[in-house]
């Protein structure tokens, strides 16, 4: 595959997104579940977590020839064994991760969907990108988020009640009825979408970050389509100040309510 990619951190903040590739693989994860002032039994915090879960991914996707979801169990089980001398594998808050793994076989593109990390499928012949998206986080934030939406970005009760949100969606988090990340236990792996296609079907495939496709999915202002060309025109780079260009005219979210201002942005773009 020619693969690129691109990732910004939110300005101020270490970032917890984490992307790689080889010519044959690659990862996105998202690492989330601890606002400021809120506890995780951790020691390590999100960006150890994703960092080390996508890099145990990517190096075991180029050596092991199991499934995609039996390697993310295999992952999360390897990663928790690396910390659950240290820290509280059991507190609802330990770090977690959206994950997204794409690899290319000698005939077909394979992948795996956990979470809200995005994966556009550029197919021959179909007239619109098929988006592939496991939203059912937002669909039970929805039911939370009205507090945090109604205050302007950056004030001290936004950041309060931002920490609420996330405190309380902890108590859905891989359970049924809920949402499935990447956390400590090797289930969620059989809640993630998967998925293959013969490789001369497709003519690209992208992964996004949620801050980076909310350029579609929260601020309306590009369709997926126009997503894929900016990635072709102008590469990952391109997505990405298009989607900072936009938050830095809404720096209280008016316009656009949201939990972050500014979060960590991250793209890849690869032709099989
Ligand atoms: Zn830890």
């Amino acid at each position: 595959m020619r693969v690129t990619f691109a990732t910004e951190a939110a300005p101020g903040r270490p970032n917890e997104d984490f992307v790689a590739a080889t010519p044959d693989a690659a990862v996105l994860l998202d690492g989330a579940g601890t606002p400021a002032g809120s506890d995780s039994g951790c020691s390590h915090g999100v960006t150890w977590y994703s960092h080390t879960l996508g890099s145990t991914l990517l190096a075991t996707m180029a050596q092991s020839a199991g499934t995609l979801t039996e390697l993310l169990a295999e992952g999360i089980k390897t990663v928790s064994s690396l910390h659950d001398g240290t820290c509280d594998l059991a507190h609802p808050g330990s770090p977690s991760a959206t994950v997204i793994m794409l690899r290319r076989t000698d005939d077909a593109l394979e992948w795996l969907v956990l979470a809200d990390s995005v994966l556009i499928l550029d197919v021959v012949d179909a007239p619109e990108p098929v988006i592939i998206c496991d939203d059912r986080e937002a669909q039970v934030g929805a039911l939370h988020r009205a507090e945090m939406d109604a205050l302007d970005s950056g004030s001290d009760e936004h950041v309060s009640a931002h920490r609420r949100y996330v405190e309380t969606l902890r108590s859905y988090r891989n359970r049924d009825g809920g949402f499935w990340v990447a956390a400590t236990d090797p289930l969620a792996a059989d809640q993630a979408l998967t998925g293959s296609m013969p490789v001369d079907r497709i003519r690209a495939a992208a992964l996004l970050s949620d801050g980076a496709s909310r350029l579609v999915d929260r601020y309306h202002l590009r369709t997926w389509r126009q997503v894929l060309d900016t990635l072709d025109e102008s590469g990952p780079d391109g997505v990405i100040r298009e989607v900072r260009v936009a938050e830095h005219s809404d720096p209280q979210g008016s316009r656009w309510p949201r939990g972050k201002t500014f979060d960590d942005a991250t793209a890849l773009y690869c032709c099989p």
